[in-house]
């Protein structure tokens, strides 16, 4: 058994130790009280009024004194215990007589080198003739704090998962309530653990709802759970797939639901839970109805489409016939009236040949009566002859039998060629009739007879049309188009915009009623439209009711066949 020893070590500041002048045999009490105060594991000490220790037990001194001989390492923590320990006495109550209770005093192992932690009890003791005094116990609560920390921190583990498993049961309800099919998790004997809202609809009616909608919800209930009886019968589906007709508790309206549920399984493969998810197929079957109308109708269409179309090519195969037919006829038709035009021409030239001779006296002077019937004659006939060389023209350039003769000519005799030949229609007139003419107006090559004739006609139509003002023949060259232009103006009686395009046609007239003032086939200008498209120009007109008409005919300088 060990022995108390006196406390003197040379470097404890603050110890003192009992003197051991008498030896523990000669006070076999105090010997005896030493050897039971040894026995006690936990460190013992009396200390004096200034917290010097007095008195130590075994292990209190094995702490706070080092023995003769310890390592430098020993001795060292043996003074660090002492200043610790000695600091805890003096913080914890100056003036010596207080008690201290449980303060926690940590203290270095100095055979081991590990922290130890005790539990420092202090209580004043006064015997009488003795100074005031305490004896301290340390109790070894090392394990006890070790435990404790430990435990704290199971707890707060414990709260954490506890927090984390009721996050992921707040997401896992905000995921459900978000899902807008009805989601049902039942355990593995049918009972409902959890629903989202849109199941709670179907299946759980709440106690305020009428007598009918919680009627209807039961009977959803008990169609859910024959549906789950597939998975729950012994050695059952792991997951099973149908159709469920429910019905909308608040109202009655059937509906179709397509269902899934699936068994969850342990890590031990031991089913845990049943999910079923449930989905509303009357969308779906409205769009497959409305699609078999659509397919119904779109074959419908089709076939309306396919029977229109025959139609159709049978329509263009007759309109194809037709057309060809009217090419012909149209064909023989120009055959004919260009036949009929030089039959008409011959005996008409003889006609007015013969006219001619009597006109002048051939045959003996006439009275002024027969002059002027010869003469009103020959006038007809002129203008019979004009129609027929028309319509003969008509005619030859439909069949395409017009020819064309190319030359290089000047336009400056030209046109003084045209005026010679109006000459005796200006003399009538009191027309101020003009020509103006570039003076660098290059050579043509084209049909020079057709120029003429364009505008012979141009210029009689500007004749014919104007009862005052002037007329003016104008010819100009555009060198970047390479383009010459001969315009007649006249300050008539002008064309409305709506008759501008229809005078260009065959036999159109502005005024075409009988009572017309003007004569005229209505073919001029359709023929002067063909002939300058033959030679690869365009006439043009500008106009508006009263204000005079201006006919453009263009030429590219180098005629170009279309
Ligand atoms: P026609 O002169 O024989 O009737 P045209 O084809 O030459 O046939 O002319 C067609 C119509 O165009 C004429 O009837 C007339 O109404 C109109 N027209 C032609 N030139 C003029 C013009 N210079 N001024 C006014 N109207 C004109």
């Amino acid at each position: 058994m060990p022995s108390t020893a006196p406390l003197t070590p040379p470097s404890a500041p603050g110890l003192e130790a009992r003197s051991e002048s008498s030896p523990a045999g000669s006070d076999p009490e105090r010997a005896l009280l030493r050897h039971l105060v040894d026995a006690v594991s936990d460190p013992l000490l009396f200390t004096g009024p200034e917290g010097k220790i007095l008195m130590a037990n075994a292990r209190a001194r094995e702490l706070l004194v080092a023995s003769e001989g310890a390592s430098e390492g020993r001795r060292r923590a043996v003074e660090l215990n002492q200043q610790l320990f000695h600091t805890a006495l003096v913080s914890a109550a100056t003036g010596g007589a207080s008690p201290v209770r449980r303060r926690d005093l940590s203290l270095l192992d100095p055979m081991e080198g590990t922290d130890l932690l005790f539990e420092l009890d202090c209580t004043p003791v006064q015997e009488p003739g003795s100074p005031p005094g305490r004896v301290c116990v340390l109790r070894n609560v090392t394990d006890l704090g070790r435990a404790t920390r430990a435990l704290g921190e199971s707890y707060r583990r414990l709260r954490a998962s506890e927090q984390e498993a009721r996050s992921e049961r707040l997401r896992l309800d905000l995921v459900l309530d978000s899902v807008a099919d009805p989601i049902i998790l039942t355990d593995p004997s049918g009972g409902t653990v959890l629903m989202n809202d849109p199941a709670e609809r179907l299946f759980a009616a709440s106690h305020d709802s009428g007598e009918a909608t919680r009627r209807r919800a039961h009977t959803n209930d008990a169609h859910l759970s024959s549906f789950l009886s597939h998975l729950l019968s012994p050695g059952g589906m792991r997951r099973w797939r149908g159709e469920l007709t429910l019905v909308e508790p608040s109202t009655g309206a059937p509906l179709p639901m397509e269902a899934v549920a699936t068994q969850v399984l342990s890590d031990q493969g031991e089913p845990t839970s049943i999910v079923t998810l449930l989905h509303d197929r009357t969308e779906a079957r409205e769009k497959a109805r409305l699609l078999e109308q659509l397919t119904t109708a779109s074959n419908e269409l089709e076939a309306k489409v396919h029977t229109a179309t025959a139609e159709l090519a049978e329509q263009n195969e007759k309109l194809r016939r037709q057309a060809l037919q009217l090419e012909q006829a149209s064909a023989a038709k120009s055959q004919f009236l260009a036949n009929m035009s030089h039959e008409f021409r011959t005996p008409l030239n003889a006609i007015l040949g013969y006219t001619s001779m009597l006109l002048q006296g051939v045959n003996g002077e006439m009275t002024p009566q027969q002059k002027r019937n010869l003469g009103r004659i020959d006038s007809n006939g002129r203008h019979l002859l004009q129609v027929i060389n028309e319509i003969l023209d008509i005619t030859r350039i439909e069949a395409g039998r017009m020819p064309l003769n190319e030359t290089d000519f000047m336009l400056p005799e030209l046109i003084q060629e045209v005026m010679a030949e109006m000459d005796p229609i200006i003399a009538r007139t009191k027309l101020a009739v003009s020509t103006s003419l570039e003076p660098e107006l290059p050579e043509l090559h084209s049909d020079r007879q057709k120029v003429k004739q364009i505008v012979l006609n141009l210029l009689s139509n500007a004749l014919k049309f104007t009862h005052e003002g002037s007329v003016q023949v104008i010819a100009a060259y555009e060198l970047a188009t390479s383009t010459v232009t001969i315009s007649v103006k006249d300050t008539g009686i002008g064309i409305a915009p709506e008759h501008q395009e229809k005078i260009f046609e065959d036999f159109q007239q502005v005024d075409s009623s009988p009572t017309r003032a003007y004569g005229g086939t209505g073919l001029g200008l359709s023929i002067c439209r063909r002939l300058a498209a033959m030679m690869g120009g365009r006439v043009t007109v500008q106009s508006g009711l009263s204000q005079g008409s201006n006919f453009t005919l263009h030429l590219p300088r180098r005629m170009r066949r279309p």
